[in-house]
């Protein structure tokens, strides 16, 4: 892989795959290793990997008394701080991945998926996208700058998760806990981040920056009867009030909200999507009140999201034998919140549209509310040279996603945190969280050259 694109990089003009080769064949080395461990939830091995990168860390002259392997609930986080010279004056920025792994069974793979396979222009295995991807890429950038005597104007520091697939306890910890090893003026995610790529080849349209992540949360509704015999039905009965309530639900539309992000990507993608979508998209991000836009944009599912909340029913249960009475009936609703509205909010919001008593609202887990983070020129930046690398001149569109990444819980504490991976695949390629996870060899050795000219241009 080339390097090129960057002021950083400049005098490297020279460089090829032979001064590239023994950092390509260590990152290998390090994506191997990663991928074969098996960093599910209750195998212990995320803190087997913990121990192994740290070493990797030290044998490369990082002090011991900068990597702190922390173990917590059956799993574990890494902090390494790459000390500085603090001649920028500025606060560290900490890099963000996660070590752990969603389960894969070998039965239902073609491959094994804990064996890194690489095969036609491809590599196979569980993680080799989310997130092994960038937790590799990033530990190698580290490497190779310490190898090659760099001194960052800041302290960078990396701080990788254990759970972020299950429970998300260890980000959690680490910002609020260990606050001291992570405090930082913003964080880089390794997590989020990329470029479609086309089906047939070619250049993608666009890459996104994950600014800002929707709050998940979950309520259980219940409603509860004393029941009887169905052959004397009462005028109460649990499915019909439950129905009721999913009813007025699904007749409820949050109200319309944006932020400095969704508009921005509006901006940006309108003007290649055409068609009234495209018209709808230019025009919401002119002015958001614009009604008609916004009920383009809602009738489609890929953007209702990101014009407000959504809240939907994912699962239904009730009664408990064909001739009995219900006494009881509940509904799983799951909603995604926009940035900046309270999870009590929506709450209130739901019991006023069901506006019944006897149905009861429960909320499962504790979710993390978060801002939306600012955009930042410095950010902004830097990630225009490491994307200049592979796709000169593309254009950087902020996005705010759906599903949530370890980024939320920053943002939480009020650290910034985007979305950056050079992760570049097509559609048809994604099978994060699902069987034969692949990743093109290619992306895989670019975003090495993405995390490294990145490294350099936020540290330097
Ligand atoms: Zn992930």
């Amino acid at each position: 892989m080339l390097l090129c694109g960057s002021d950083a990089t400049a005098d490297k003009s020279t460089s090829d795959s032979d001064t590239d080769a023994p950092f390509r064949a260590k990152a290998l080395e390090i994506y191997r290793t990663s991928v074969e461990m098996r960093t599910v939830e209750g195998r212990g091995l995320v803190t087997k990997l913990a121990q192994y990168l740290a070493s990797e860390f030290e044998k490369a002259g990082f002090l011991s008394e900068d990597i702190h392997v922390l173990r917590m609930d059956g799993t574990a986080a890494l902090v390494v701080r790459y000390r500085g010279d603090a001649t920028s004056g500025k606060k560290p920025v900490s890099i963000s991945a996660h070590m752990d792994v969603v389960d894969a069974r070998r039965d239902e793979w073609e491959r094994d998926p804990f064996t890194l396979v690489e095969e036609s222009g491809y590599f196979y295995g569980r993680g080799v996208d989310d997130n092994k991807l960038g937790l590799t890429a990033v530990v190698s950038g580290f490497l190779r700058l310490k190898s090659e005597g760099w001194v960052p104007k800041r302290d960078l520091i990396v701080v990788l998760s254990g759970d972020e697939e299950t429970s998300m306890r260890s980000t959690r910890a680490l910002v609020s806990e260990y606050r001291d090893l992570i405090d930082s003026e913003f964080v880089l995610n390794a997590d989020a981040g990329g470029a479609i790529l086309p089906e047939d080849g070619g250049r993608p349209a666009s890459f996104s920056i994950q600014a800002a992540e929707k709050t998940y949360a979950t309520w259980e509704l219940t409603v509860t009867n004393p029941g009887g015999h169905s052959s004397r039905p009462r005028k109460d009965n649990a499915i019909y009030d439950l129905a009721r309530a999913l009813t007025t639900i699904e007749g409820h539309e949050f109200a319309v909200n944006h932020n400095e992000i969704t508009l921005s990507y509006f901006r940006s993608t309108g003007s290649n999507t055409g068609g009234d979508l495209g018209t709808a998209m230019l025009r919401f991000a002119e002015d958001p009140r614009d009604k008609w836009a916004a009920k383009v944009l809602r009738s489609n599912s890929s953007h209702a999201g990101t014009i407000g909340t959504t809240c939907v029913p994912t699962m239904l249960r009730g009664g408990h034998a064909e001739n009995a009475l219900p006494q009881t009936a509940s509904v799983t609703v799951n909603c995604r919140i926009f940035p900046g509205e309270s999870v009590a909010a929506i709450e209130a919001k739901l019991r006023e549209v069901v506006s019944d008593d006897r149905v009861q609202f429960e909320l499962l887990h504790s979710p993390t509310e978060s801002e939306a983070s600012p955009l930042r020129e410095d950010v902004l930046n830097a990630l225009r040279k490491a994307v200049d690398t592979k796709y000169p001149d593309l254009p950087i569109i902020p996005s705010m996603s759906s599903f949530g990444t370890d980024g939320k819980h920053f943002r939480s504490v009020g650290i910034p945190s985007y979305g950056v991976n050079g992760m570049y695949g097509k559609v048809s390629d994604n099978f994060a969280h699902g069987l034969n996870e692949r990743i093109l060899v290619e992306t895989f050795y670019g975003n090495l050259v993405h995390w490294y000219v990145l490294l350099k241009e936020i540290g330097g």
